[in-house]
């Protein structure tokens, strides 16, 4: 009899990759590739000083190879969107962009760097462009460099090269943990991650003096609020043991061609509270660097994790406060009259603890529902 664990990660990865093929792809014209998909500017928190940062998203051609292989995790399709799904093959691509971007708004002390994919996986961006790059930005007086990949494309030939061209700039690297329990990781998130590559990843990074950062996510499908809290606390207790430099807690929002979106349409899923990530914050801020990501997206959909009207831009802002200070006093004082001692009595009512078994047959429902409803649209077209 086939194992129920291994039948319901299959079925459900195997969703998650239908819905890529709805994702609309751009047409491969050369301009829209002469330019990054988005560039955008703020403000972060090094060693205690405020600096400016500038965010480039490269548009990648052919997307994240992991992606396209498995369908990606539960929650996003970044990956695929705004790609051409084809290899391109436009010679210095990415330099172009990222000449491009510098262009139009300078260089900032800080820098990320993204392919929304894995940008040392050679396949998706090659190692000259890259390396290219980052020389530039070196000698441009970047003070630091954010990229991000999954643990299987971090080894010691490539940090090697770009640790020659990175001068006095501080590199860090971004790895998708998500979770440290493998259940939520892979079967819940369709992470397709072992622990053991991410320990030896962080190892590596650190072997290298570069700095390594840990993408820790609330609340994905088929978990409650308290639930999604207490594994958001031991995935950040477990990384910084892990030797993990600073953490960024993602919590988890709606976007389109997505698992979590046909929960979320099935009233089946809703985005974590920000108190939850308040908890979590709390609970963890004294163990190392921990940046609240993902909120501040602007104009901010409902499908955002969110409190209440009242309070819900407050907070986000005080969230931002954070970002930029690591000052927990600007968040002590936080609570709203309107919906925090209802948020309360809510999480109070819930179990933490994560029973797979029924958490398995909630996936096999959600499957089964999905088949039925895709049948429906089939026989009724
Ligand atoms: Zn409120």
């Amino acid at each position: 009899m086939m194992c129920l664990k291994l039948k319901c990660n299959s079925l459900l990865q195997k969703i998650n990759k239908e819905l890529t093929d709805n994702v609309p792809l751009v047409k491969p014209e050369k301009y829209l590739f002469s330019r990054p998909k988005n560039i955008s500017i703020g403000t972060t928190n090094i060693s205690g000083n405020s600096l400016n940062k500038i965010i480039i998203y490269l548009r990648s051609d052919v997307g994240g190879e992991h992606g396209t292989e498995t369908g990606g995790c539960a929650c996003c399709k970044h990956w695929r969107l705004g790609t051409a799904g084809i290899k391109l093959d436009i010679p210095n691509m990415y330099i172009n962009q990222y000449l491009y971007a510098v262009k139009l708004h300078g260089l900032q002390p800080v820098v990320s760097l993204y392919n929304e994919g894995n940008i040392l996986n050679t396949n998706e961006v090659p190692i000259d462009e890259l390396i290219y790059i980052i020389k530039h930005m070196s000698k441009n007086n970047v003070k630091k460099l954010i990229i991000e990949s999954r643990p299987e494309f971090i080894d010691q030939n490539k940090l090697t090269k770009i640790k020659a061209v990175s001068g006095n700039m501080t590199i860090e690297i971004g790895i998708g943990l998500e979770s440290v329990n493998d259940f939520v990781r892979n079967e819940l998130f369709l992470k397709n991650m072992k622990k053991s590559e991410y320990e030896s990843a962080v190892k590596i990074i650190n072997e290298n003096n570069m700095k390594s950062l840990t993408y820790v996510i609330l609340k994905p499908a088929f978990l409650n609020e308290v639930q999604a809290i207490k594994e958001a606390i031991e995935t950040i207790k477990y990384v910084f043991n892990a030797g993990s430099h600073a953490v960024s807690l993602e919590p988890i929002g709606v976007e389109p061609y997505t698992v979590t979106n046909l929960l979320y349409e099935d009233c089946k899923y809703i985005p974590p509270k920000l108190w939850s990530v308040l908890e979590v914050l709390k609970q963890t801020y004294q163990l190392g660097e921990i940046r609240i990501g993902a909120c501040q997206v602007s104009p901010r959909p409902t499908t955002l994790p969110s409190n209440c009207d009242k309070c819900t831009n407050k907070v986000l802002e005080k969230f931002d406060e954070w970002n930029c200070t690591y000052d927990i006093s600007v968040l002590n004082e936080l609570y709203c009259s309107n919906c925090y001692d209802t948020y309360i009595d809510d999480v109070n009512k819930l179990d933490s603890f994560i029973d797979e078994k029924s958490i398995e047959k909630d996936i096999l429902d959600f499957i089964n529902h999905y088949n039925t409803v895709s049948m429906e649209k089939v026989t009724n077209s």
